[in-house]
């Protein structure tokens, strides 16, 4: 696309909201300067130092405005010294920033699978109905569907982007409620607390789970009452070789779906010569069905920062990025004000706790990707590009963020490695099963009794899992669980007794993933939330490969004409081709968004959860 907005000016309003991210202008920014000659005078290493501030700045418009006008991306372009073009393509890359004039308030209603089961239809149509088709203005209001919005235990949700005012959810939402709210006549909503949820019949054995609920999140002083920052003094004791050591001996594997060995990684980037090494915190847990960190970092900040900080100290960051996704308003707001006082309180800053060790947290938001959680996708999104994954290698432990030796780990992974060094590692060990070491969370939704997060030993059962949270919403019988996520797999009624290990569920075909539970029972139409999961696959699709960008579009459309024609001759030819793509996909993409985006449809199909004789419902009846 050829661009020519070199007139567009920004108004008042959004030079302000420009300037308020990156400062008063300087005299590298005389106001109507071309880029060229922004650039000759700024330098091209005064554009690479700033480009990372680029989503900083578009949250800023977007935030204040509403949208990014053509003249505000000429001000942020002239101010970073990017290219007009460029700044277009990361723009228009993420949902929740808008390129096109659109009303100050929206609402954006969840539609995935959680919510689905929880009347997000029911929603959208009375929605239609009052409000227009999605993205019509109605006065100063509009609404979009949205995936997944990470509040699946407090379904159905909405998250508002309210222009000059900071964005906030609404778990359970419903018609009524969002109306009022887009009119302004509702007052935000405190969120239900986590609390109810996390709690367990094990709970005098909870780890990560141990302060939510009990110390209040927004006090440093009650965060060090429940025994904060013990874990970071012990690590800077320990030192870096040490605190690797531990790490090693606790055969801790990440929990974000890879399952790679934390130690091996942790020490990779602790030795690499290259400088400096940077800590990036992944906080932008997207996988519908999931929502563990959100709860963690709501209801625990100050445990992430302490993790953090013991990370950057082992591995040898001064620098660590915690990467948010933009859905998690309240979280951002929790955590803002733990680093805030964390720092003035000596936990972060040049002298760590008094022991001379420099370490700082960066909070950058995310807007709306799916596929920001893959990590180079990440990186690029930190630097201020599009959120596009990158071939590896080089892993980024060799050349990740700014290519620079970069540890990479999500906030439940990075959590126990305060256990790890107070309790020790072989100690640690003896939590879980062999292969599977420590604690696990699990994220439950969907038709049970008590959806939410819970905290159990790797081993534990699906069965006993689902049990744990009051077996299936009104003693209907189980159809399947959706174990991992849109990424994972369906699971039988006569599969629920697996453990829940890498390995176990590997001996079925399926996976952990991000630890998503999701029932389904007798009742569910499996296949419209197999539909809603390949739409989310075309639309999350980055399309920087071809497999993916035409596999998952090519997938959606035979599971449409599947689910037209059931019956006919052709759906045996629809599922062939469904295979055919399922494999080209998982062969031949660059990273595993178009890898994994045929799972769920392919374990459908292999375990006939689409027949229309039956409903696959099993004997059980949790
Ligand atoms: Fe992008 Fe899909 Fe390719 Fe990943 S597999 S890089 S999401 S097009």
């Amino acid at each position: 696309m050829d661009l020519h907005w070199i007139d567009a000016s920004p108004s008042e309003e959004e030079r302000e909201a420009v300037d308020a991210v990156l400062g008063a202008p300087s005299e590298h920014d005389t106001p109507g300067a071309s880029l060229e000659e922004h650039v000759i005078r700024g330098g091209h290493a005064l554009a690479q130092e700033q480009r990372h501030l680029l989503l900083p700045a578009l949250h800023g418009v977007q935030g204040a405005i509403g949208w990014v006008s053509k003249g505000a991306l000429n001000y942020i372009c002239r101010r970073l010294t990017v290219p007009p073009a460029e700044a277009y393509g990361v723009a228009s890359f993420y949902a929740l920033l808008s390129t096109e004039a659109r009303p100050p308030r929206v609402a954006h209603i969840c539609d995935d699978i959680a919510c689905k089961l929880k009347g997000a239809d029911e929603i959208c149509r009375t929605m239609s109905d009052r409000f227009g088709p999605p993205g019509s203005a109605n006065g100063e209001s509009t609404w979009y569907r949205s995936p997944c919005l990470g509040q699946c235990e407090r379904a159905p949700a909405v998250l508002f982007q309210l222009a000059g005012e900071n964005d906030w959810e609404m778990a359970p939402s419903s018609p009524d409620a969002i109306e009022k709210a887009l009119v302004g006549k509702q007052d935000r909503l405190a969120l239900p607390s986590s609390t109810p949820q996390t709690r367990t019949p094990r709970s005098n054995g909870l780890h990560l789970l141990r302060r939510v609920g009990i110390a209040d999140p927004e006090s440093l002083d009650d965060y060090r009452s429940h025994r904060g920052f013990r874990g970071l003094r012990r690590a800077l004791e320990l030192g870096p070789t040490g605190i690797i050591r531990e790490v090693k001996d606790s055969r801790i594997r990440g929990r974000g779906g890879a399952a790679f060995p934390m130690g091996i990684k942790w020490e990779a980037v602790a030795q690499a010569p290259v400088r400096p090494h940077y800590l990036v915190c992944n906080a932008d847990e997207s996988e519908p069905g999931t929502f563990k960190d959100r709860v963690l970092m709501e209801e625990d900040p100050f445990a992430v920062i302490e993790a953090m900080a013991i990370a950057g100290f082992a591995t040898g960051c001064e620098t660590g990025y915690l990467y948010i996704r933009g859905e998690y308003p309240h979280a951002t707001a929790r955590l803002t004000q733990a680093i805030e006082q964390a720092r003035n309180r000596g936990f972060l800053g040049d002298n760590v706790m008094g022991e001379g060790f420099r370490f700082d947290i960066n909070l950058r938001r995310g807007a709306g990707a799916y596929i920001c959680g893959e990590e180079t996708a990440l990186f690029n999104s930190i630097e201020g590009y599009r959120g596009e994954p990158r071939n590896k290698p080089p892993f980024p432990t060799q050349e990740g963020l700014f290519r620079k030796p970069t540890v990479v780990n999500n906030v439940e992974t990075l959590i126990n490695v305060i256990d790890i060094v107070l309790e020790g590692g072989t100690a640690f060990a003896t939590i879980g099963t062999d292969d599977s070491t420590g604690p696990k969370l699990f994220c439950l939704s969907g038709a049970v009794e008590r959806p939410g997060l819970y905290e159990v030993p790797f081993g534990t059962t699906l069965k006993e899992l689902i049990e744990l949270a009051g077996g299936v919403i009104g003693r209907k019988k189980l159809k399947t669980v959706l174990l991992g996520g849109a990424a994972g797999s369906f699971v039988s009624p006569d599969e629920i007794n697996i453990p829940l290990t890498f390995d176990g569920t590997r001996s079925i075909g399926a996976s952990l993933g991000s630890g998503v539970i999701m029932v389904f029972d007798e009742e569910a139409n499996l296949l419209d939330t197999v539909l809603r999961i390949a739409a989310f696959f075309r639309d999350e699709s980055c399309g920087q490969c071809v497999p993916c960008r035409v596999g998952t579009v090519r997938q959606e459309e035979a599971l449409q004409r599947l689910a037209r024609h059931p019956h006919m001759e052709s759906a045996e030819t629809e599922k062939a081709l469904i295979e055919e793509v399922a494999l080209v996909m998982r062969d031949a993409s660059i990273c595993g968004l178009g890898q994994t985006a045929a799972n769920v449809v392919q374990s459908a199909l292999e375990r006939n959860l689409f027949s229309h004789n039956g409903n696959g419902a099993g004997k059980s009846n949790l």
